[in-house]
C-alpha cells in the first residue's frame, strides 16, 4: 500500500513536472492562452445594414465574415467596428464584409477595432474568389490609434473587402475533392468540430510497402490564410506527376489534416475555435474536440510505421521555420537541417529564416516530436508575402523534403 502511495506520488510529481514544463506560453501570447478549457465567445450578429439616404449597404452574412457594427459618419464616410470572438487574444484582427450601393459612389470606411489593432492589408474581390490588394493610394493607417482608412469605389455589384483571401471550409472541401480524384489520394472525414463542421483528412501513398510517414496539419488559426496557400501548394507538389514525387509516394505515406479549426475560419474568428480557445496551445491538455481528433487520427496511423517529419502551416509577419532545438534527437538525425539546406540549394536567392526552440510550450510541433520522435516544424508564411513567392517557396520546400527523405531511408 505504502509502495503504491509512493509510486503514485512519484507519478504525480513526474506528470505535474511535465505539465508545468509543457505549458509555457510563447513570448507573444496574451494572458491565459495555455488555459484551454472552454471560454465564452461573443457571436457577431449576422445581418445586412442599409442606409436609405445614400443607398449603401454592407453585409456579414457569409462564411468567414467579420463585421460587428457599421454606421454612417456623413454622406460618404462610414465606420466599421471589428471585435474578436473573445479576449484577451493575439492581435490577428480579422475583418471581412461585403459592400455595395444603389448607384456608383466613392465611400470612405474607417476600420476600428476593440481588443486589437489594424494588422492585415485589405484585399478586394468582385466574386469572392479572385482577390487583389486595395490600391495603396486608397489606403492609410493610423498606427497610434490602431485604425485604418479605406476608400472604396462601390456600385450595384457586390464588392468583397477582407483581411486576406477568403479560404473558408468550402474551399477546403473543394481542395480535398480535387486531390481525391487522384488514384493514390484517399479522402475521409475523421470527425467534427464543436459546431459540427467536418474535419477533412487526406491520405497520400502509392504502395502498401511504405517505410515511413509525414504528418501535415494547418489552419488552427483562422486568419492565417497565407499558411493555407503554402499548404495547398506543398501538398499538390507531393501529388504531382513527376519522377521524384512518384518515387516518394512509393516509400512514404503522407497524412494531411488541412483545416483543423473550421468553426473559427467560417465564423471569422481572430484566433480561437468555437470554444474561445487557441487550439495551438491545447497539445498537452487536449481539452478541445478538434485537437483530440487530430491526436487520435495520427496516433492510430503511427502504430505500424515511423513518423519522420511533421509540418504545421501558419502565418505571421514574416517567413520563418520554427524548428526543434538542435540537441533533440529525431527518428532521422538532422533531417530538418538537411531539408533546409536542400531548400537553399533549390532557391539560393531565398533567405531561410530558421528559429529553433525548446519543448516548453503546448504547441503541435512539440507534441509531434514528443509523441512520435518526428522532426517537426512550424512553417510560418508572411502575411503580406507576394502570393507567387509563397507558391514558389512551398513547391521548392516540398521537393526538398521528398529528396532528403528519400536519401535518408
Ligand atoms: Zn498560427
Amino acid at each position: 500500500m505504502m509502495q503504491r502511495a509512493i509510486l503514485g506520488l512519484l507519478l504525480f510529481t513526474l506528470v505535474s513536472g511535465c505539465s508545468h514544463r509543457a505549458l509555457q506560453p510563447l513570448s507573444y501570447d496574451p494572458p491565459g492562452s495555455t488555459v484551454t478549457t472552454d471560454k465564452a465567445i461573443e457571436f457577431q450578429p449576422r445581418r445586412t445594414i442599409s442606409f436609405s439616404n445614400t443607398g449603401v449597404a454592407v453585409s456579414n452574412e457569409f462564411e468567414g465574415a467579420r463585421l460587428n457594427d457599421f454606421w454612417q459618419v456623413n454622406d460618404s464616410v462610414y465606420t466599421a467596428l471589428i471585435l474578436p470572438e473573445n479576449h484577451p487574444v493575439n492581435n490577428s484582427a480579422w475583418y471581412a464584409f461585403k459592400i455595395w450601393a444603389r448607384s456608383p459612389q466613392r465611400v470612405t470606411v474607417n476600420l476600428t477595432y476593440r481588443h486589437g489593432t489594424h494588422r492585415y492589408y485589405p484585399k478586394l474581390s468582385r466574386d469572392g474568389r479572385s482577390w487583389a490588394p486595395l490600391d495603396s493610394s486608397f489606403f492609410s493607417r493610423d498606427t497610434a490609434n490602431g485604425t485604418a482608412t479605406l476608400k472604396l469605389d462601390i456600385g450595384p455589384d457586390t464588392l468583397w473587402v477582407s483581411a486576406q483571401e477568403l479560404m473558408t471550409s468550402r474551399r477546403f472541401a473543394e481542395f480535398v475533392d480535387e486531390l481525391a480524384r487522384l488514384p493514390f489520394v484517399h479522402k475521409r472525414i475523421v470527425g467534427h468540430s464543436r459546431m459540427g463542421r467536418p474535419l477533412f483528412f487526406l491520405e497520400i501513398r502509392e504502395s502498401d510497402a511504405f517505410q515511413g510517414q509525414v504528418f501535415i496539419i494547418s489552419r488552427q488559426h483562422p486568419p492565417e490564410v497565407t499558411g493555407t496557400l503554402a499548404l495547398m501548394t506543398f501538398v499538390r507538389t507531393l501529388c504531382e506527376d513527376a519522377p521524384l514525387a512518384r518515387r516518394f509516394r512509393q516509400k512514404f505515406r503522407v497524412a494531411v489534416m488541412p483545416l483543423v479549426n473550421p468553426d473559427g475560419v467560417d465564423m471569422g474568428h481572430w484566433r480561437h475555435n468555437a470554444a474561445g480557445v487557441d487550439l495551438n496551445r491545447d497539445w498537452f491538455q487536449f481539452n478541445q474536440p478538434e485537437t483530440r481528433i487530430v491526436r487520435d487520427t495520427f496516433t492510430e496511423l503511427a502504430q505500424d510505421r515511423p513518423v519522420y517529419f511533421a509540418l504545421d502551416f501558419h502565418s505571421t509577419q514574416e517567413d520563418v521555420f520554427y524548428t526543434l532545438a538542435k540537441d533533440l534527437k529525431t527518428n532521422l538525425p538532422e533531417i530538418t537541417d538537411r531539408w533546409l539546406a536542400k531548400l537553399h540549394e533549390l532557391l539560393p536567392d531565398y533567405p531561410i529564416n530558421e528559429s529553433p526552440s525548446g519543448l516548453g510550450s503546448p504547441v503541435s510541433k512539440n507534441w509531434f516530436y514528443q509523441t512520435f520522435n518526428a522532426a517537426a516544424v512550424t512553417y510560418e508564411v508572411g502575411d503580406e508575402d507576394p502570393r507567387d513567392h509563397i507558391h514558389r517557396v512551398a513547391q521548392a520546400a516540398a521537393r526538398a523534403l521528398m529528396q532528403v527523405l528519400l536519401e535518408a531511408i
